[in-house]
């Protein structure tokens, strides 16, 4: 089969010049400069034929542009100027201008006709050209393979937007008045190809038609009963059912310190019902969420570890970290990253430092070596009778010590029962001043470590605990935490922007 006679049947068969050049397997640029690629091919193109066709070919100096009578069989038009023109503009006229993505990607989902297409053509060259076109790989660059080849770089040039995988998804939903008949058609061809399968319409898949929809699993005598060979060009052109946008996952990393002894980590429910109004993510989220994104309900928080209710968290305070999904924009601006610091610190409960957006894949940082990190600790503890200088002394442990800590009680309900070592790197008691009864411990542990249960022992299930170290009870009163052995997000000082 040489190129111009397969040319010149494409060309009777209402087969447009970028399909041509897909069925002559056109690669990357080839389809960028037409007239160049035929003639490397020794195609000789009928002069008529290049008026009305797609990229840079059809240009203002000809202005006896004819009007198009029918759209290409194979595509149904879909690489033409027009439909791009249509494209381009449903994009526009959507929420597009919304998101700030430097990077877009797109997600087409052609009408089944256009399958159906290519399979009738295929069998429409085998009976032209013979067993030169074979019945297992198809005799074109697949439409879903040009599309991206074609479309995609118009569309991110005419956008202004690079390709980008993380991008702005684009879902763009294509329909064509010829697909319902045509797969009806099919339902009926596939009950005679594939006896024993009967399927419903809704059932015939893209995917089923990829596989099974081969010369070499259905014969074209089958095919012909139902719809014709070759594919004949139609007369309307493929419509936008849907242009839906999805933006980037978008993840904003910061500090935060907890500085009241009332609020929870995240809401606190109890068999269905509220514990306390407000918590750490509520708070962070509120403030932040609505900027970047219309869904803030699946913004998900994460921390590198937790504090309980009662135990604030002050020093540098503990990283945390927003993935916000369908995000609008994926920067922000040291201004407005200061005012939702603001806007969270007018809670007081909760402030807010070093936010910024991260890399996606440094979000992990907050979970990796969580039980292999260090927490420094400040616990304030009751002792029932004057502390002593050999009290003190035994709770001046500079040395590290292991320890054996059964499950709480206070956590049985949501943690499996364990006994589980872990380190204490430091124990460092004073006075508080003025009253003798009460200890000021600074104490550096492995993650992990229950402080309370270290602190009284729990009537022997944490052994040793501070309770026998001493030898007397010893209760805690209140805990922070000073210090979060994580090294990140880089500190940025937001308020510098003024
Ligand atoms: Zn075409």
């Amino acid at each position: 089969m040489k190129n111009q006679e397969l040319v010149d049947y494409l060309v009777s068969c209402g087969v447009c010049t970028i399909c041509q050049l897909r069925y002559l397997r056109a690669r990357g640029t080839e389809y960028n400069d037409i007239n160049q690629s035929f003639q490397r091919l020794g195609v000789k193109v009928p002069e008529n034929q290049l008026e009305d066709e797609t990229n840079g070919i059809s240009t203002d100096e000809q202005p006896l542009k004819k009007p198009r009578l029918s759209h290409c069989s194979t595509c149904l038009g879909i690489f033409s100027e027009d439909f791009q023109r249509e494209l381009i503009e449903g994009i526009i006229a959507s929420d597009f201008g919304k998101y700030d993505s430097e990077g877009i990607v797109l997600a087409i989902t052609m009408p089944m006709s256009l399958q159906l297409r290519q399979l009738s053509m295929w069998f429409a060259l085998q009976r032209k050209f013979g067993p030169t076109v074979h019945s297992n790989s198809p005799p074109d660059v697949p439409i879903k393979e040009a599309v991206k080849l074609i479309l995609h770089p118009i569309i991110c040039k005419k956008l202004d937007k690079k390709y980008d995988a993380n991008g702005l998804m684009i879902s763009i939903d294509l329909r064509h008045t010829v697909e319902e008949q045509e797969v009806d058609k099919l339902v009926e061809l596939n009950r005679v190809a594939f006896p024993g399968k009967t399927l419903k319409r809704i059932e015939i898949s893209r995917g089923l038609l990829e596989k099974q929809y081969q010369p070499s699993r259905v014969k074209a005598e089958t095919y012909e009963k139902y719809l014709p060979i070759p594919p004949p060009a139609v007369d309307e052109s493929l419509s936008l059912k849907s242009i839906d946008l999805q933006g980037p996952m978008v993840c904003v990393a910061g500090r935060y310190r907890k500085l009241s002894r009332e609020l929870s980590h995240t809401p606190w429910l109890l068999q269905g019902v509220r514990q306390m109004e407000d918590s750490i993510e509520e708070i962070i989220i509120r403030s932040v969420g609505p900027h970047f994104t219309e869904t803030v309900p699946k913004i998900t928080f994460m921390s590198s570890g937790r504090e309980d209710v009662d135990v604030r968290c002050l020093g540098k305070g503990r990283p945390f970290v927003l993935e916000i999904p369908n995000s609008r924009h994926s920067s922000l601006t040291k201004e407005r990253a200061l005012a939702m610091e603001q806007a969270v610190d007018k809670s007081g409960k909760v402030s807010i430092l070093n936010l910024q957006v991260v890399p996606r894949e440094q979000a992990m940082h907050i979970k990796t070596g969580e039980e292999q990190k260090r927490k420094y600790y400040r616990a304030l503890c009751a002792l029932k009778e004057p502390a002593t200088l050999e009290i003190l002394q035994k709770l001046q442990i500079p040395e590290s010590f292991d320890i054996q800590q059964k499950t709480p009680i206070r956590v049985l309900h949501r943690r499996p029962l364990h006994t589980r070592p872990r380190t204490i790197y430091s124990v460092k008691a004073r006075l508080q001043r003025d009253n003798p009864l009460v200890l000021v411990i600074d104490i550096v542990t492995q993650a992990g470590t229950y402080i309370k249960e270290l602190v009284h022992g729990e009537f022997g299930r944490t052994t040793p605990s501070f309770s026998s170290i001493i030898g007397k009870p010893i209760d805690i009163q209140a805990l922070d935490v000073v210090g979060i052995d994580l090294d990140w997000p880089p500190e940025v000082d937001n308020s510098l922007s003024q």
